[in-house]
């Protein structure tokens, strides 16, 4: 299907003007299609032009414009013409629609835990027409009227309130004007409870299957929500105009959640069955405070094209970070932010993929898409953090409400946002945007100091910009510094040269650790020089401050994927600072992390089953002193499950004996016991499937299919192969855990073959699968061999031109850090 245009989609919005939709789906027609009559009115504003309707269905019955009858046939590529348009229209289209399995549409899942069915739509990025005919792009908005016949034992929710108005028949209240991917449906036996807020009713609901964790979860949900709301109402001083605030937990969810106007979505694995750790639950609020901080910016205003997609979620980022600590417990969502979610974000900025926050242009939906990431989040919400730093918060937040205000039910662009600060601030952006907005790449810094007699004789800050893409960043930080857990320095600055010098430093102790940006308010990377790093053995785990430990675990997963710090010393800072770790965000995300890239990537295969068991040893040591229940726990345990080699142990954790307090009962954890039993061979296929009997749920199936992908015989390889690539009809989700096990393997040799298959047979996935998921696939199924012949295959294949646009930008970043794993064991491989 061709992805509509830029120039299309301005030709088309300056012809048309959408009045309504009126919208019916027959969801009663069996699992593999629906019907779907669309009735849209809109007017033309130079009557006798011709246009186009988009529609991707599995058959269309008929089709009417004005009355007359067209020809279905006419369909061709997802587009219907419509010809000799009058100024005001009523076109009519009747089809059958197609269920989808990948997540984007209407997606269906049966969960095995009782047969039943459910169904979702999740219409973004271009998947509307595949559920209704629309003229589907961001700047055509319109209200909805929706209808749904449903089977008599299903429920119907969607972003107007849902009535039912007979047996199996659900209408949904007239909506305010929304883009055509804002569109949803939520349909199925799905079990609720239902709340109420400020004259705002409140749902939240899941499969029937998880009615015990919803139940279990709804307070803390609700809670969190309610905070939100009023917390964002207070802020913009614009009330939430939608109706109803419906959040649904959806199966096989490819993103984290989806902003639909009063029916948002979420991936259902967020209501944890098992024991959550608290930055699990910070995770959750988060989402639920970004979704509903997108009601505003993002449904409210909509982005006039795809290419200031990037401002809807910088916004939401930064706006729920701010929530949380403000209007919650979740004090610490900024640490948290520091090791996720700019973790993320400086990976993205280290791929040869990296671009500018704003302003790349897309010339169609898809390649938008493909800027869809870490820049666009983590980036951009730290940018804003500048921006306000730059113009003062109450200007800030009395500019988006203008912005607000005067683009209500309508669409917005970077420009109109701009301008809207700079009216409220009085200050010309044009070089702040140019360096922040507009140029890829980020600043590093560092701080020099002299020392003189015993105390700082001068400090300065050093702030490179990348010679390829030179930028004139101003930065606003504090610079830290502790000696033995004492702070002894603290200043904050504003950096725009090369070189600032820290007076107020002078005269004063000289810090065992300082630390530039450790506030983590601005987007650089933090050079640790060799003398700090060995110094962080003794000083990082006595630094009271989180925020700084947050900073100084993201400069060093930054200097290990750029080859400047040894993955061992990093290994050596985790035995000294991790078991003592008292933040819940970095406690889990640093232990994830160094299981599954330090030891994986860049610590020397030879090398790799004494990383594993340091790593063991600290996750026992933290399980034997934590208290049961707890997230220090729960961490321990989990790095335990996934790292011993202590085959009694982990059969008999695998078997229920002898658990860790708390996850007497957690099929999830019982998990990642039997993926580690079944990577070293310790259980067969047989076993598995005697644990899947156990857990006959969704997410009992998906880890049975990752654990046989793990088993180390050929066999189970080739088995795992064919069903992840060979058309197997394999969900989304399936595929990802069938490509998460696959590459596991003692020794290199058992998977070899499969490396240069991986570049022939994932990319020809896309005539099959959707781009969103097979995105996720590309990245996950890369082959974990790290070899120069890897990265010469990998290039060779980058550089074919039949790629799809996801499939590209998926094998340029799995490329790079590739790329990054060789370069590090060249230069530290030979150290001991
Ligand atoms: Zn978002």
């Amino acid at each position: 299907m061709r992805s509509l245009t830029l120039a299309e989609a301005r030709e088309r919005s300056s012809l048309l003007t959408v009045t309504s939709y009126a919208v019916d789906l027959d969801l009663d027609q069996g699992a593999e299609v629906f019907g779907s009559r669309t009735s849209v009115r809109f007017t033309c504003a130079h009557p006798g032009a011709d246009s186009w309707v988009d529609l991707k269905a599995r058959s269309v019955e008929t089709v009417s414009l004005n009355g007359r009858p067209l020809d279905p046939a006419d369909v061709a590529d997802g587009r219907l013409p419509l010809r000799d348009l009058a100024a005001d229209n009523e076109l009519v289209v009747a089809a059958t629609m197609a269920y989808s399995h990948d997540g984007q549409g209407l997606h269906r899942a049966t969960d095995p835990a009782d047969d039943r069915d459910y169904v979702y739509g999740h219409l973004f990025l271009d998947a509307a027409p595949s559920v209704y005919a629309c003229f589907d792009q961001p700047d055509l908005k319109a209200p909805y009227d929706v209808t749904v016949r449903a089977p008599l034992d299903w429920i119907v929710l969607g972003n107007g309130a849902a009535t039912q108005s007979g047996a199996g028949t659900w209408h949904l209240e007239t909506t305010k004007p929304l883009a055509t991917y804002f569109m949803t449906v939520c349909a199925g036996p799905y079990v609720s409870v239902r709340d109420e807020h400020d004259g705002v009713p409140l749902g939240v609901h899941a499969r029937a299957s998880l009615r015990e964790p919803l139940e279990r979860h709804a307070a803390e949900l609700f809670d969190v929500t309610k905070r939100s709301f009023d917390y964002f109402h207070d802020l913009f001083g614009i009330r939430y105009p939608f109706g109803e605030y419906h959040q649904v937990f959806v199966p096989e969810f490819n993103a984290g959640a989806m902003e639909n106007p009063g029916c948002v979505t979420f991936r259902d694995q967020y209501l944890y069955r098992g024991a959550a750790t608290r930055d699990e639950l910070l995770t959750r609020a988060n989402t639920v405070s970004h979704e509903m901080s997108h009601m505003w910016f993002g449904d409210i205003v909509t982005m006039k094209w795809w290419d200031d997609l990037w401002l809807n979620e910088s916004f939401a980022e930064y706006m729920s970070h701010r929530c949380l600590v403000d209007a919650t417990d979740f004090t610490d969502a900024w640490v948290d932010s520091s090791i996720v979610r700019k973790v993320w974000g400086y990976g993205a900025e280290r791929s040869p993929s990296t671009h500018p926050v704003a302003g790349v242009e897309a010339l169609d939906a898809q390649s938008a898409l493909q800027n869809f990431d870490g820049i666009s989040y983590a980036k951009g919400a730290a940018t804003l953090r500048q921006l306000i730093a730059y113009v003062g918060d109450d200007r800030f937040i009395a500019g988006v409400r203008a912005y607000l205000t005067d683009k209500s039910y309508g669409n917005g662009t970077l420009a109109d946002f701009l301008a809207a600060i700079e009216t409220a601030s009085g200050k010309d952006l044009t070089a702040w945007s140019r360096a922040w907005l507009l140029t890829a790449d980020r600043d590093t810094i560092s701080v020099e100091v002299q020392e003189q007699g015993g105390v700082v004789g001068s400090a300065v800050v050093h702030r490179e910009s990348p010679a390829d893409r030179a930028a004139d960043r101003p930065h606003a930080f504090d610079v830290a510094g502790w000696t033995d857990g004492r702070e002894v320095a603290r200043v904050r600055t504003t950096v725009s040269a090369d070189e600032t010098v820290l007076a107020e430093l002078e005269g004063g102790p000289v810090p065992a650790l300082l630390l530039p940006n450790a506030s983590d308010l601005t987007w650089a990377r933090v050079r640790l020089d060799d003398a700090t790093v060995a110094g962080l053995r003794e000083q990082l785990s006595q630094v009271p401050d989180e925020q700084a430990r947050a900073v100084v675990w993201s400069a060093l997963v930054d200097g290990v994927h750029g080859a400047t710090v040894d993955p061992r010393d990093f290994l050596d800072v985790f035995d000294a600072a991790w078991p003592v770790e008292t933040n819940s965000s970095i406690l889990t995300r640093v232990a994830s992390y160094a299981e599954h890239r330090v030891v994986p990537f860049f610590v020397p295969r030879a090398e790799q089953a004494d990383a594993l068991a340091r790593l063991n040893r600290a996750g026992t040591a933290l399980l034997e002193r934590a208290t049961p229940g707890t997230t220090e726990s729960l961490a321990a345990a989990r790095l335990v499950a996934g790292t011993s080699d202590d085959e009694a142990l982990l059969q008999a954790w695998a078997d229920g004996q002898g658990l860790p307090a708390g996850l007497e009962d957690d099929g999830d954890f019982r998990w990642i016991v039997v993926r580690n039993l079944a990577s070293r061979g310790l259980v067969d296929a047989g076993d598995i499937d005697a644990f899947r009997a156990k857990d006959d749920t969704l997410q009992g199936g998906l880890n049975a299919l990752m654990c046989r992908a793990s088993l180390p015989d050929p066999e189970a390889k080739a088995w795992a192969w064919q069903q992840l690539t060979g058309q197997e009809g394999r969900s989304n989700y399936e595929m990802v855990h069938l490509a998460r096990g696959f590459w596991a393997a003692p020794d290199d040799a058992l998977v070899a073959d499969y490396v240069p298959r991986y570049f022939t047979d994932v990319p020809a996935m896309s005539g099959w699968v959707g781009e969103d998921a097979l995105s996720r696939v590309v990245l996950v199924a890369y082959p974990r061999v790290f070899t120069e012949e890897t990265a010469r295959l990998s290039a060779d294949t980058i550089a074919r031109d039949d790629l799809t646009p996801a499939v590209h930008r998926s094998l340029v970043d799995a490329d790079a850090e590739l790329r990054e794993a060789l370069a590090s064991r060249a230069a530290f491989g030979a150290a001991v």
